[in-house]
């Protein structure tokens, strides 16, 4: 991938960042890729793009990409270059012997958020109609888990509720624990754009983040609120909108469960849950909260937009259902302009999700206990499968080290950097018997794999991703897969966990990713109106999409919700377990920056300075002096579970007690400091309240 010459032709495609979607076309010469030019047709981008998506793809023609088959005996030995029928025999042949002294439920797989539908449809396939068993996570698992369980209690759909041009219908935009100028720069233009033709902004945020006061944007209110306190500042603002009689009662009474709504209602109206009780928890004047409130409940049009700074808590599916609370009990859903959406960070998130990634879940979110459920993909399948949910992937861990889980297919995700309390994770790892990992690149979970499969990256596959909008759109292959080893071709990843299924003797025979999207639709309800066809026909489209909507649902529960009434969820603040103290006084939060996407693997591996950014602490100027600190000093950052060494920043973004970094990198070892704490419904990990110490530091 150079960019060189005039382009001969161009094929349009979908960024592989981050949720927004965006649609490209990507301009070739033979096959070289000249350059990306967002496309001015994408219904998500319409045009526009951010640096990320239009400059950083010279990652897929990096020298560290891997493409060879490898295996190894032990994780201690060199890696030796294998075919790939060799590499796929070798794994076929080691987890049937697992499963052979251990069990059937020994063994288990990962999918990927950066992988298509597609892709993620097999893994899962593979795993409960070729392991046997349920033991399949994903990625979403540490950050979207919380909106799956939150928003389907609430609602009954685990998805975002509008389309990204809903936002032009919007009064009141309320924006909590999300950063869109760094985390979705598209959708940010156009909130913005929105914000400057007079739409409120309320931000509930640590930080101080771009949107609170940006050129031509300013929000009317900024809740720095305490990390870790999302729901009881959310409850205090429905406890003003009880209180004071600014509940939409018509929508509560024709859409919501009314019982429900009126145990609620007496539970937020608890003196404890007022704004004056709440200021001493969270940090933020009472006056300011009841004002946040009255004006999203009387503000018009109101929307919630929010992201991992809601999720990745020990209250993260609480949070997401106080939100839901909220737009219920003012009457924001259900048309253009209002909703509960849910920014997602990785490209193929809400796709990973919808494909029956989770062990408890079968395609289209349903339990995997459910007979008639189960029916269909077993007599499509032609397989018995398990009704007990499977492993998640810390209890995959946990396994691991008694003895009972001892093989794993990784595909698409680095889980030694990306996942809570590394030491469990690589402890895990490394009593397994074969972990095979499927990459584009040796990253920190091939340091303890037997295995690695070679990855493709978005440009030399078909398929689809499925961004924060529940639309659907395109991914087309604009080169041949470059992991041909010593073969006369390469394999896309929904090939290679083919070619993996067949040798474990699945005989699958999948000729394109349109007959796997044939194969949804006949077994996802959601799903039954997509196809290739219709893809091609509408450009893209927004599930649910089927008889009763053929092109697709741009905003959800128009007349009711998925589930008929909505679901009002008691939403009790509880107190994380992670406390500041004498030890460690500071509460660390975490977040993202522009030219970086998450680890960093592909951002890094671009030719650009830019992409190269280190990770920073930003910390209070008051907290620099106490510490002896300039701007640009070496700090250590210790707390209860490890350490790392950062650079400083001193900036009032962050109010004193409250440091912030990013984790792009792989030396910062964000994760080494992160707690073991995770939301109580899904496991997500809190990494956004841990509690350290600053101290200056030499250096790494
Ligand atoms: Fe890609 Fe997101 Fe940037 Fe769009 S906003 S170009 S999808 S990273």
């Amino acid at each position: 991938v150079v960019e060189k010459g005039t382009p001969e032709h161009s094929v349009v495609t979908t960024c592989a960042y981050c949720g927004v979607g965006c649609s490209f076309k990507a301009e070739m010469r033979g096959e070289d890729l000249v350059r990306m030019e967002p496309w001015k047709d994408g219904k998500a981008n319409h045009g526009h793009s951010c640096v990320k998506g239009r400059f950083a793809w010279g990652y897929a023609n990096h020298r560290d990409r891997i493409l060879q088959p490898m295996v190894r005996e032990k994780i201690t030995d060199p890696w030796r270059e294998v075919s790939w029928d060799e590499a796929l025999s070798t794994v076929a042949t080691k987890f049937r012997a697992i499963q052979a002294a251990h069990g059937k439920d020994s063994i288990g797989g990962i999918t990927s958020s950066r992988c298509t539908n597609e892709e993620t449809y097999l893994v899962q396939k593979l795993v409960r109609a070729g392991f046997g068993n349920n033991n399949v996570d994903t990625c979403a698992r540490v950050c979207h888990s919380p909106t799956g369980y939150g928003l389907k209690t609430a609602f009954g759909t685990s998805a975002g509720t509008q389309d990204f041009d809903s936002v032009e219908h919007s009064d009141v935009v309320l924006v909590i624990g999300a950063n869109p100028t760094d985390g979705h720069p598209v959708f940010a233009s156009r909130l913005k754009k929105r914000l400057r033709e007079g739409a409120k902004l309320i931000v509930i945020d640590p930080r101080r983040i771009d949107l609170v006061r940006s050129p031509h944007v300013a929000a009317s209110h900024h809740l720095a609120l305490k990390p870790g306190t999302n729901v009881a500042v959310l409850d205090a603002m429905a406890h003003v909108i009880v209180t004071e009689g600014l509940v939409d009662e018509r929508f509560v009474t024709e859409r919501c469960d009314r019982d429900a709504f009126e145990h609620w209602a007496s539970f937020i109206a608890e003196e404890r849950n007022s704004p004056e009780a709440v200021e001493r928890v969270c940090g933020v004047p009472a006056a300011e909260i009841r004002a946040a409130a009255r004006l999203y409940a009387t503000g018009g049009n109101g929307a919630i937009y929010y992201g991992l700074g809601v999720t990745e808590h020990s209250q993260g599916s609480t949070t997401v259902m106080a939100i839901a609370n909220l737009a219920m009990a003012t009457g924001n859903l259900g048309r253009p302009g209002v909703g509960v959406n849910p920014l997602r960070g990785q490209n193929n998130v809400q796709g990973s999700c919808d494909m029956g990634s989770f062990p408890h879940e079968l395609p289209g979110y349903r339990h995997i206990s459910d007979d008639a459920t189960r029916a269909i993909f077993e007599k499509l399948w032609g397989r018995p499968l398990d009704n007990e949910p499977g492993l998640r992937i810390p209890n995959m861990f946990d396994a691991a080290l008694d003895g009972s889980f001892l093989g794993l297919y990784v595909q698409g995700e680095d889980i030694v950097q990306s996942d809570p309390d590394t030491h469990h994770v690589t402890s895990g790892l490394s009593a397994m018997e074969c972990v095979v990992v499927h990459d584009l690149f040796l990253n920190e979970t091939a340091n303890y794999a037997h295995v690695f499969l070679p990855g493709s990256t978005f440009l030399e596959k078909d398929g689809t991703f499925t961004n924060a909008e529940r639309r659907i759109n395109r991914v087309r292959k604009v080169m041949s897969p470059k992991n041909g080893g010593g073969d006369a071709h390469g394999y896309a990843d929904w090939e290679v966990t083919q070619n993996l299924a067949n040798a474990m003797g699945l005989g699958w025979h999948y000729a394109h990713p349109s007959e796997i999207m044939d194969e949804i639709a006949l077994t996802t309800p959601s799903f039954a109106g997509v196809s290739y066809e219709v893809l091609e026909r509408l450009g893209s489209v927004q599930w649910p999409c089927n008889e009763k909507a053929p092109e697709g649902t741009p905003v959800m529960h128009i007349g009711g919700f998925s589930r008929g009434l909505g679901q009002f969820m008691i939403t009790e603040y509880v107190p994380t377990d992670e406390r500041t103290g004498a030890r460690f006084p500071l509460l660390l939060t975490t977040g993202r920056i522009l030219s970086q996407y998450n680890v960093g693997a592909q951002t890094r591996r671009t030719a650009n300075v830019v992409w190269h950014a280190e990770d920073l602490l930003e910390i209070h100027p008051h907290d620099a002096e106490n510490r002896g600190l300039k701007d640009g000093d070496f700090v250590r950052v210790a707390s209860r579970a490890g350490e790392t060494t950062l650079r400083a920043t001193i900036t009032d973004r962050v109010a004193p007690g409250v440091v912030y970094t990013t984790f792009h990198h792989p030396l910062t070892q964000a994760n080494v400091i992160t707690t073991d704490y995770s939301d109580w419904a899904t496991n997500c990990p809190e990494y956004k309240v841990t509690a350290v110490q600053v101290s200056p530091s030499n250096g790494p």
